[in-house]
């Protein structure tokens, strides 16, 4: 079966980083290192406070706004709270969901989510949908099963036709940040595998092969190139490094010549296993393995 390449995303999460000024100095600097790139989607997502100021600087740009977070509600007496509505407002193309800090240290369980996901998409906004296990579950061999959960719960009730705005991102928690671990390429692509295997079965092979998949954790200039040649790869989010524009832009590039060295094996007139979606079964002891 011939095949379209998968684009690759590249997307910063500020989380609660940067003053007023820092962050209009980093989306400058970012707008500038992106330039004309069109072979990388790029996006960053500040603090809410600096959505409407970011926003401004990334207009016209080919980097696109998205939030951290939303409410699943409309609008209403929800102190404290930011609607979807009001993030289109402000020109946001994404928003980040599911991420294991508010899963784990803000307590949101797969049902919540589920009603972000879906309020998320009702309102025309894409979704980049966070899973991931923690270290304790991988040591404990449970992976699979967390993958599974999160991605079955987090995505019930979501219409096919949403699927085309949805990004997941693979996060192992004990990746993210200053942890000292780092997922290995091959362990990033074995849970990558079973991610689009999980997602066929729910929503179909077709969907599942065009499925955006980004890796998120510790991702850096230095490893960037690494993971974004993994098969069934498709994008990074960035925590850490998307403070600093340099090293941002180095894993934008990093996703540019990666998508060129895809291009050209695609055009091959060969069958290239990277553009079909695994069917094998996982093997479970391979995926929980840390090291
Ligand atoms: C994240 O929190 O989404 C993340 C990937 O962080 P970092 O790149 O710092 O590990």
């Amino acid at each position: 079966m011939k095949s379209k390449l998968r684009q690759k995303f590249i997307i910063g999460n500020w989380k609660m980083h940067t003053t007023a000024a820092e962050a209009g100095h980093l989306a400058k600097s970012v707008v500038d290192g992106v330039g004309t790139e069109d072979r990388v989607s790029v996006a960053v997502c500040p603090p809410f406070p600096y959505l409407a100021l970011v926003g401004k600087i990334l207009e016209g740009s080919r980097v696109a706004l998205g939030a951290q977070n939303l409410y699943p509600e409309k609008e209403g007496a929800f102190t404290g709270e930011v609607s979807p509505t009001m993030l289109r407002d402000l020109g946001c193309k994404y928003v980040i969901l599911g991420h294991s800090e508010r899963r784990h240290k803000l307590g949101e369980t797969d049902a919540f989510i589920n009603q972000k996901v879906r309020v998320a998409f009702a309102a025309g906004l894409n979704v980049i949908f966070c899973v991931g296990e923690t270290l304790e579950q991988r040591q404990a061999s449970q992976t699979e099963a967390v993958l599974d959960r999160q991605i079955v719960h987090g995505l019930a009730g979501v219409a096919t036709n949403a699927v085309p705005r949805l990004i997941i991102a693979y996060e192992p928690v004990w990746a993210i940040g200053s942890t000292g671990h780092q997922a290995t390429p091959q362990q990033v692509q074995d849970a990558h595998a079973l991610i689009r295997l999980r997602f066929g079965q729910m929503f179909g092979k077709e969907l599942a092969q065009s499925l955006v998949i980004q890796y998120g954790g510790s991702v850096k200039p230095e490893n960037a190139a690494a993971l974004l040649r993994c098969d069934g790869v498709d994008g990074a989010l960035i925590g850490g490094a998307s403070l600093k524009a340099d090293q941002f832009i180095a894993i934008v590039r990093a996703g540019t010549s990666e998508w060129h060295t895809k291009q050209e094996a695609a055009s091959q007139p060969s069958h290239n296993p990277e553009l079909e979606p695994k069917q094998t079964q996982m093997n479970a002891s391979k995926l929980d393995s840390r090291n």
